[in-house]
């Protein structure tokens, strides 16, 4: 409870014109914490330093309340042409899209933008032997995501595309269920956005259970589970999940954010797990930034220090 009240106390702060002016005043050097770069060739210098630890990488170019269908069109054609740039540097291109970001909701001769944009993209993907996940926003639109993922699953592959299911929403453990004939590969989280009490659950310990639960769901069908957490205790159990039920170590992997737990993906790592990290990048950091912030207090103890030094 105190954490969502915290959460929800960050996040309106942070939406405020006047916060976002005074800290983008400041410049990209408050956010570089969590943010890879403002182009694709830093955030593709950051996956090449990651390799070096044995950290595979996860490309999300950010972009949040783009609106018109032309603006989300060409955001489609930037991540086309990050995949682009990736294949020619010699990486596999893994990313994640924000369905809304490439014009989910809005309707351009007859179908679904979001849906036409990210056909683009997962196509892009394939060809390059690349992979396309859909992150999950927030829950007026799970339903349309959720039938969009199955729809690209359909026609490029559950190798190809995968999306995330948020363990706060009471509805996921049916979603996860209803999901199964795909046999999907799903990246699972606690949820990131400030949510009613009627679709979330507001008691971080029923989110940590219910994280539990749908991991170990995924993993029992024989799916594959990126475990996307920071949470040791979790991260923990997971290993003595798979230990117990002779999961291999090539059946799931986990997830953890840009420069959030660095020493915890490399220790990962060295124990022979597959880790890959999210990497944002891109001039429009700013809501990605405040939600890192609105998940830890220290977190932001680190944005003041940052402002105080000017
Ligand atoms: C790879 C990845 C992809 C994600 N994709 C989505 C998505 O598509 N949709 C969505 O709603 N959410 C997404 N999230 C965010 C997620 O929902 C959580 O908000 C976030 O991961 C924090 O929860 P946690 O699981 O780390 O656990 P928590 O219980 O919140 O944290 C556990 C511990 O991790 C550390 N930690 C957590 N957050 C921070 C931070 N910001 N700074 C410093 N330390 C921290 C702290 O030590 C904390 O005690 C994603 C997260 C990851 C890792």
């Amino acid at each position: 409870m105190i954490d969502q009240m915290y959460r929800k106390a960050v996040l309106t702060v942070s939406g405020q014109k006047f916060v976002e002016d005074l800290i983008r005043s400041r410049g990209f050097r408050l956010a570089q914490r969590f943010v890879a770069g403002e182009d694709a060739a830093s955030a593709l210098q950051a996956v090449r330093e990651l390799e070096g630890d044995g950290i595979l990488g996860n490309l999300d170019l950010l972009g949040e309340f783009i609106d018109s269908p032309e603006q989300c069109s060409a955001f489609a054609d930037r991540v086309l042409s990050l995949l682009d740039a990736a294949n020619a540097a010699g990486i596999r291109p893994y990313v994640s899209i924000k369905l809304s970001s490439v014009g989910q909701g809005q309707t351009v001769d007859g179908e679904d933008l979001g849906l036409t944009n990210a056909r683009r993209i997962v196509g892009k993907a394939r060809q390059y032997g690349g992979f396309v996940c859909l992150d999950m926003e927030d829950h007026p639109r799970v339903d349309l995501t959720l039938a969009q993922f199955r729809t690209l699953v359909n026609e490029f592959g559950n190798e190809t595309v995968g999306t995330v299911l948020q363990s706060y929403l009471y509805r996921t453990e049916a979603d996860l269920e209803a999901l199964g004939d795909l046999r999907p590969n799903l990246r699972i989280v606690k949820g990131a956005y400030l949510e009613p009490a009627s679709v979330a659950m507001p008691d971080k310990a029923d989110v940590d259970a219910s994280y539990r639960k749908l991991v170990y769901a995924q993993m029992k069908a024989g799916n594959y589970v990126n475990v996307a957490t920071h949470d040791e205790a979790i991260i923990e159990d997971v290993k003595h999940f798979v230990l117990a039920h002779g999961i291999g170590k090539d059946a799931f992997e986990f997830q953890m954010l840009y420069g959030i737990r660095r020493d915890l993906q490399k220790e990962l790592a060295e124990q022979g797990y597959r880790v890959r990290a999210y990497i944002p990048y891109g001039r429009d950091w700013y809501a990605y930034f405040s939600r890192r912030i609105a998940e830890r207090p220290a977190n932001v103890l680190f944005v003041l220090r940052g402002m105080l030094r000017g």
